[in-house]
């Protein structure tokens, strides 16, 4: 395996057309090579759009308060992942805002998962003290996400009003050290992000090992102080995620629905770019609307079901094959390890 420089890495994002094809081509391969045509489900419930936090790019920031807000109700909560285990998911990710006031719920819901189902539990809401992440864990919690947005520390406070670089980065270092599988990302295309900054990212996603990379376009939202800001070429979202395959090689990388909306077929495109996970909505109908975090989210009028059966279609499309199980973090075979890319 060559490592790659942070030039050669903020090069290769710079591919376009063919150069762009080849690139992707390469990380389909090592990603074939490692899952064979394997791509893992995961649901996500957007349980709540109550947020605390004032984060520039995004559509349920505290500041809207267009938004209507709503949290669904714990019973709820339980029905649906019951619901997703027979509909055959084996993963469940639970996101919301950030806030505490549900942090009670969240240990009853995961304990109730773990005592009646066997799944994987995924949390994806936000910054906590460790002791928190412990309770979690404790109560049977498998994995987190939580992304770091940008490297760019500078970036990073522009855009977070709220938040600290190195309190983020400690609570995705406690994450691991708990034992948490441990999923981290950046938006791609912030205003004002070069392609060092991105180069960089992916350079520190393989210094800390994180497993899980989700990354995905920043799109702006109407609501937002970004609302006249553009979002990348669809391209770019294609490099960086076949550069994330060839420099971590044996991470999850999803192919995530931020991808769908800022082009059709995004989803199939990602999973023949080194993505090997795919994670559609399990949200109600109902709430989808208020959990706009960009603009033009796609399906906001599906039901769960419905959203289903469209992924099953797109892994198909891509030419993969949709397995229903909970897709750990594989360990790294020496026999990954390309030669020669
Ligand atoms: N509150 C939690 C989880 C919900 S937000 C948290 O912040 O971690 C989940 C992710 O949505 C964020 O990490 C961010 O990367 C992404 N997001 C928010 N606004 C976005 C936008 N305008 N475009 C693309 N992604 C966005
Ligand atoms: Fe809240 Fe997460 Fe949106 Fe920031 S990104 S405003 S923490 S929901």
């Amino acid at each position: 395996m060559k490592d790659y420089t942070l030039e050669q890495l903020s090069l290769l994002l710079k591919s376009k057309g063919e150069d762009s094809l080849l690139l992707r081509e390469k990380a389909n391969i090592l990603t074939e090579k490692i899952y064979g045509k394997n791509v893992y489900l995961r649901g996500i419930i957007e349980f709540s759009n109550l947020c605390k936090k004032d984060c520039l790019y995004c559509g349920i920031r505290k500041s809207n308060n267009q938004v209507s807000r709503y949290t669904i109700k714990k019973e709820e909560i339980k029905e649906l992942i019951k619901k997703s285990y027979q509909d055959g998911f084996r993963t469940i990710v639970l996101q919301s805002g950030e806030v505490d006031v549900h942090d009670k719920d969240i240990t009853e819901i995961i304990e109730y998962t773990k005592k009646n189902f066997d799944m994987a539990i995924t949390l994806s809401v936000g910054e906590r003290k460790r002791e928190k992440y412990y309770e979690w864990k404790k109560a049977g919690a498998d994995r987190y996400l939580l992304r770091i947005e940008t490297t760019n520390r500078e970036l990073f406070k522009k855009l977070h009003p709220d938040d600290d670089f190195d309190v983020r980065l400690k609570a995705l270092l406690n994450l691991k050290e708990l034992g948490y599988e441990t999923g981290t990302g950046v938006m791609i295309g912030l205003p004002g992000q070069t392609f060092d900054d991105l180069a960089k990212d992916i350079m520190f996603f393989k210094i800390y090992d994180f497993d899980m990379l989700g990354v995905g376009p920043f799109i702006p939202h109407h609501q937002t102080p970004l609302k006249d800001e553009r979002p990348p070429d669809f391209e770019l979202v294609l490099n960086f995620i076949a550069l994330l395959r060839l420099v971590t090689i044996n991470t999850n990388i999803p192919a995530t629905t931020s991808m769908a909306t800022l082009d059709k077929e995004g989803r199939e495109k990602a999973l023949n770019s080194g993505a090997n996970v795919i994670m559609p909505n399990y949200t109600p109908q109902e709430y989808r609307e208020k959990y706009q975090l960009y603009d033009n989210k796609i399906c906001l009028k599906e039901d769960e079901r419905s959203t289903l059966k469209i992924t099953e279609e797109t892994v198909k499309k891509a030419g993969k094959t949709l397995v229903k199980e909970r897709g750990d973090r594989r360990e790294k075979l020496i026999t990954d390890i390309p030669i020669g890319i």
